[in-house]
């Protein structure tokens, strides 16, 4: 974790933490938190977003919250600067839960969300395929695929976040670039509810970060939340999920999960993983490496 990333995720805290500190959602507080570091480019989502092997930046985002169940999100969503707010807006304007590519852009632009010079398509900088609008894989990008795909494990930093408001309601989030190297129009974990994010009161909340096939495969984040609601703690949850994700199909995560009585775990299978939390001491906690 370079020393502005360590900045930008305090300052995501320090922002979450106020929203939280004037009474206001988790909800809120987790979206908020979000789009700092989408705004910072120090990550993989907003605009740091990855491009898929077309050159286009294509974004996934989701939110869920604990009380009634509600979860919006948005797929290959393009040019947006913060795809976790237009997966708010599907959930609380629209009796939807997900949105995806250009009709998800069209949606989030009418209702004025910011769009970002640097995630136009025209402006990318990936030199392998020249920039140019295609909706689908080409045999070109098939080609650069399986070529590159040894080298998918490059850098993993999608954001997320799980929050506990004051009226006991939990809510996640999370937003991505994709994966290193992904075809055209792939999508990952983190819009599917149950598989990225899940929020229910009597569970807890849950975000997930690692390589979406595996993640979507084992409904990771569903998994969690079953076993809090069956008793166990937020570490013990986590780490037989995780062990099951790696062990079962050899995949690779990182979790979010925070009890509805505030009890949380991070904890991810990879050797590092940059998040943070308040602890009770006055300022956040930012660190790459949890107990695993
Ligand atoms: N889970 C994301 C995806 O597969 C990637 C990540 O977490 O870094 O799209």
């Amino acid at each position: 974790m370079s020393a502005a990333q360590q900045a930008c995720l305090a300052a995501a805290l320090v922002t979450g933490y106020e929203v939280l500190g004037r009474g206001a959602s988790s909800v809120e507080a987790v979206e908020k938190t979000i789009r700092v570091l989408e705004s910072s480019g120090l990550f993989n989502a907003g605009i740091g977003s990855r491009l898929q092997l077309d050159s286009v930046r294509r974004m996934d985002a989701s939110i869920m919250e604990g009380h009634r169940l509600r979860a919006g999100a948005v797929a290959a969503i393009e040019q947006i600067r913060h795809p976790i707010t237009a997966a708010r807006l599907v959930m609380e304007e629209t009796e939807h839960v997900l949105l995806v590519g250009e009709p998800a852009t069209r949606f989030a632009r009418h209702f004025k969300l910011k769009l970002d010079r640097q995630l136009s398509p025209k402006r990318t900088s990936f030199k392998a395929v020249r920039p140019r609008q295609v909706s689908g894989p080409t045999q070109k990008t098939l080609d650069l695929y399986r070529v590159m795909r040894i080298r998918r494990t490059v850098g993993l930093e999608t954001v997320g976040a799980v929050a506990l408001d004051r009226a006991g309601t939990v809510a996640a989030g999370a937003s991505t670039g994709g994966i290193a190297l992904m075809l055209p129009g792939r999508v990952g974990d983190t819009p599917l509810i149950g598989c990225g994010v899940y929020a229910d009161n009597v569970a807890g909340a849950v975000s997930m970060t690692g390589v979406g096939e595996g993640i979507i495969r084992i409904a990771v984040a569903k998994e969690i939340a079953d076993r809090l609601a069956a008793g166990a703690s937020p570490a013990a949850a986590a780490r037989s999920v995780l062990k099951k994700l790696v062990t079962r199909i050899r995949g690779a995560a990182g979790a979010l999960v925070l009890a509805p009585d505030g009890r949380f775990t991070i904890r991810h299978t990879t050797p590092r993983m940059a998040a943070g939390y308040w602890g009770g001491t006055g300022k956040p906690v930012v660190k790459d490496k949890f107990e695993r």
